[in-house]
């Protein structure tokens, strides 16, 4: 590197010395044409072969510096030589040569080190001094300049040594400052380089960052669902176990699972009959608008969910296509799930959920799962409630209310026509002669008469908006709230004549039966309302007393005839 830098330097010289040379020629021709003076050829010709040298050391492959040496060091003391030999008019010329060649030889040279340049200075004052002392000593051609060429001799070596130091410091402050540029180009780009593989950690754990802040997320979102689905199953179980009221249970299964678990429609269909429900029953809870809960209403109210479960298994559509489902409407949905209930194998309703994404039951599916077969439980325990509740207030045999129950309804009924000013009627129904159609057909057959009556005093009854229990082994009391005397009159007439025109068969023999009844009505027959029942009695037992099959309405006459016997 070192080298090639002096290479350089030494071929500028050298292209200098071209331009120079001539010059130099052209001096020494105007010196002799001009002033005559003598014509120097010599240092013409050394000049030119100068020249030529040094175009053939740059030719050189090797060896190129120590030619360079040689010849710098030639030309300086030709230089020299010169520069003693000639006239005041050209002696300037030659000590400007020589310090050019001086300079040029020392920057061959490693001219920072010290070294160096006194061993330059020492072999560049050698020709100087030979040439001087030659000069004035040997040939003593000149007298008496001996000091004076001595004292520029000297100043000259002091120029170029203090030249030399100058030149050297200021390479030497250069080279510092160019190193210390250097340095910090370095150090920038060594802390560039640092950034910029801190950038790309950073960037790389930006990137992990993001992936673990998008499965956080996602965890999250996880355990959010899974409390919310925990919440509900703890708020269902809490419901089952605390209240046996299937419409609420309902109402809090569908309205949970819409507002926790987000979904855009949750409904619960139960079937007619499921729960004592003599029609369909269902809830629908959505956020989505009105339309479409009175759409679905109307769909499920048409079975819609029926050919979807018909071999009563759940049905799933996680990539749903509304236009695929007509309940649907125009509403867009992701995932649906319809799933029937099923109790003793029996589909006792359908389940249905709608998800606004798709995928939503791959795996909540098991949540669905729980929630139904708790809702199932809670039925079943409904349903078991309900059992024990109607043997509680029914009689075994007859289906209709039992002598207890009859006459807590009957209490209240009576309570509720006193404080609202009402009329209340009450009938008693009782099968004429029924010791005989035990003896003769036997007590089953009794008790197929019994029912038979029973549920025509029942459904009659209830027309009427009244109701019917019964009141002891064959006797039968329907009583007609807010009902004045002559339409209870109406009904029991025709109950009477149902009853008479009732044909049963026993072992080929149809069997014919008759009831004898007495009516009563509160206030217009009877102002105590506590001896309704009474009373009916009595006219019922006028009935019996005057041959039977009739109905007897009662009256002072009738009530005075029963209190004789
Ligand atoms: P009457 O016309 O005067 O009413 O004559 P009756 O034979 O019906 O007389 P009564 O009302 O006193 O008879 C009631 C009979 O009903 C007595 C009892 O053996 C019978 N009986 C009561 N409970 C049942 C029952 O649950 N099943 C059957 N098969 N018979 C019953
Ligand atoms: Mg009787
Ligand atoms: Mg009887």
């Amino acid at each position: 590197m070192e080298k090639e830098w002096v290479l350089n330097l030494q071929k500028q010289f050298t292209k200098v010395h071209r331009v120079i040379f001539p010059i130099i020629v052209i001096y020494i021709l105007i010196g002799r044409l001009v002033f005559d003076l003598e014509l120097e050829i010599l240092p013409m010709i050394v000049f030119l072969v100068f020249l030529l040298l040094e175009a053939m050391v740059f030719s050189l492959k090797k060896t190129v510096i120590p030619c360079l040496y040689m010849l710098r060091y030639a030309e300086g003391a030709f230089s020299c030589w010169a520069m003693l030999n000639a006239g005041e008019f050209r002696y300037s010329i030659y000590l400007l040569l020589l310090v050019i060649f001086t300079m040029e030889y020392f920057l061959i040279f490693d001219i920072i080190d010290g070294y160096f340049r006194t061993v330059c200075l020492l072999s560049v004052s050698v020709p100087l001094f030979a040439f001087i002392l030659i000069q004035n000593i040997v040939i003593k051609t000149i007298g008496g300049v001996l000091l004076s060429d001595l004292c520029i001799a000297l100043v000259y070596l002091l120029v170029m040594a203090f030249t030399g130091e100058m030149i050297a410091r200021g390479i030497n402050s250069s080279e510092q400052k160019l190193f210390a540029q250097s340095r910090l180009l370095e150090s920038i780009n060594e802390t560039n380089e640092e950034l910029r593989v801190n950038q790309e950690k950073v960037k790389r754990a930006n990137e992990l960052l993001a992936v673990q802040k998008v499965k956080l997320q996602t965890a999250n979102m996880r355990i959010e669902n899974a409390n919310a689905q925990m919440q509900i199953q703890n708020q269902i179980m809490k419901y089952i176990s605390s209240s046996l009221e299937i419409g609420k249970l309902m109402n809090l299964i569908t309205e949970s699972i819409e507002k926790e678990i987000k979904v855009d429609v949750c409904a619960i269909v139960l079937y007619p009959e499921t729960v004592g429900n003599k029609k369909l029953l269902y809830k629908i809870k959505t956020h989505l608008n009105r339309n479409f809960e009175e759409n679905l209403g109307k769909a499920i109210e048409g079975m819609c969910f029926e050919s979807y479960v018909e071999n009563n298994f759940p049905y799933f559509d996680n990539t749903v296509d509304e236009k695929r489902y007509g309940f649907l409407g125009s509403s867009l949905m992701g995932s649906i799930m319809i799933m029937p209930l099923l109790q003793d194998g029996r589909r006792i309703g359908v389940f249905f959920v709608g998800y606004p994404k798709y995928d939503f039951f791959k795996d909540n599916k098991q949540f669905f799962e729980n929630i139904v077969s708790q809702f199932l439980i809670a039925i079943t325990n409904a349903n078991m409630y309900k059992k024990m509740e109607n043997m509680a207030i029914n009689d075994g045999l007859t289906n209709i209310y039992n002598r207890r129950h009859l006459m807590k309804m009957f209490n209240e009924a009576m309570n509720e026509a006193i404080l609202a000013k009402r009329p209340i009627s009450v009938a008693l129904f009782d099968i004429d002669k029924f010791k005989n159609i035990n003896d003769r057909y036997g007590h089953l057959f009794g008790d197929v008469v019994i029912k038979t009556v029973a549920s025509l005093a029942d459904k009659y009854a209830q027309e009427a908006n009244g109701f019917a229990g019964r009141y002891g082994g064959e006797e039968f009391v329907i009583v007609f709230p807010a009902t004045d005397l002559e339409a209870a009159y109406k009904t029991v007439e025709k109950i009477h004549s149902e009853i008479g025109q009732t044909q049963l068969e026993h072992n080929g023999v149809i069997v014919h039966i008759t009831a004898s009844a007495g009516i009563t009505s509160y206030p217009k027959t009877c102002s105590n309302p506590g001896e309704l029942l009474n009373r009916a009695d009595g006219a019922m037992y006028y009935s019996k007393e005057h041959g039977r099959n009739q109905i007897t309405i009662d009256s002072d006459e009738v009530r005075k005839e029963s209190m004789l016997k």
